[in-house]
């Protein structure tokens, strides 16, 4: 089976290509290669290549900067899958692509399942919500996994920032009234190399999916829990669990508004693709075991 990886370098690309690589012949492209700013030069390349399966971990990802680069925001994470979907469905290849709970308003109290009505805030959750439609609307047969608070050991991410301000500074101030589940891009990764050959052997089991780890915390219990974790680990921090402050998301002005629900129901991917789910602190502490290996806390 040949299959095309758009974003090898992201957070999810990155974790994508070990997770992918079993399953047959992965071929994995970047920016230079693949430029989504460009969406019509990505079906030579499809053409060309003529993968059963297209797996897109490329995105505009800067939610704030979204606000004010809106047509590259849309052009990126809606214009290149409405190609995408056009190629895929005319070679008949499977697209597994990735989406976000900002497609959410996040008001509701409780976890949003794949049915519930969307209403994104941001340019971010509006392009990502319209990205999802052409995909759907070209007929290609697809795999959306909506995700959220993802992290890795590299690139940008809350737990990465977390741990330097805490080796940095003795207090913290940490957003308390949002809430979601820390996802590690390596549980996107593996859960997405389990389900295409599932959805490939079953049409029943394409479309839409809710991929988030088991629980739920805020991100000032997250950053509390990666304190006590990385100090537990033996990491040498001047931030202690108890010096992390909460604070209200409305103290910190974001450029674009962030839901203050991001939690997402995950059972019809478990029951779908037989799947159990890890906890959410499972993900933190294999984080700080790698930086820890690594010697980077
Ligand atoms: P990253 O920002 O880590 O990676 C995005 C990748 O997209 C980068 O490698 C980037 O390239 C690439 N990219 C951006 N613009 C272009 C472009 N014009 N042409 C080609 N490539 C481009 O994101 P994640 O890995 O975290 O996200 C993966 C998916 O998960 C995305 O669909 C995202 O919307 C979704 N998601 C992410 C969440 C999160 O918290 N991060 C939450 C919910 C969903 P380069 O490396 O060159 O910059």
């Amino acid at each position: 089976m040949k299959i095309l990886l758009f974003g090898k370098d992201g957070q999810v690309g990155r974790a994508l290509q070990p997770a992918l690589a079993p399953l047959g012949d992965l071929i994995a492209l970047g920016r230079a290669e693949a430029d989504f700013s460009k969406p019509e030069s990505l079906a030579p390349i499809i053409d060309e290549l003529a993968p059963e399966v297209i797996v897109n971990a490329a995105a505009y990802t800067e939610v704030d900067a979204a606000e004010d680069d809106r047509e590259m925001a849309w052009t990126v994470n809606a214009g290149a899958l409405g190609v995408i979907g056009q190629i895929a469905r005319k070679n008949g290849a499977l697209v597994v692509h990735y989406s976000t709970d900002y497609v959410f308003d996040g008001l509701s109290p409780d976890p949003y399942p794949e049915a519930a009505s969307t209403s994104p805030q941001s340019v971010y959750g509006a392009s990502k919500l319209a990205g999802e439609v052409l995909l759907r609307e070209s007929g290609a047969r697809h795999l959306i996994f909506r995700t959220g608070w993802v992290y890795a050991p590299h690139g940008r991410n809350f737990p990465l920032t977390m741990l330097r301000l805490a080796q940095e500074r003795d207090a913290l101030s940490v957003v308390a009234d949002q809430t979601g589940a820390p996802t590690p891009a390596s549980l996107v990764a593996s859960i997405t190399a389990a389900a295409i050959p599932q959805a490939l052997a079953n049409p029943a089991k394409l479309g839409l999916y809710h991929l988030a780890p088991i629980g739920e915390t805020s991100w000032h219990g997250l950053a509390s829990y990666l304190v006590a974790e990385a100090l537990a680990a033996g990491a040498v921090l001047r931030a202690t669990p108890d010096s992390v402050q909460p604070t209200l998301a409305a103290d910190y002005p974001a450029r674009a508004k962030r839901p203050a629900n991001s939690r997402l129901d995950t059972m019809k991917l478990r029951t779908a693709f037989g799947i159990t789910l890890p906890a959410w602190q499972d993900g933190i502490r294999q984080l700080i075991d790698t930086l820890r290996t690594e010697g980077r806390l």
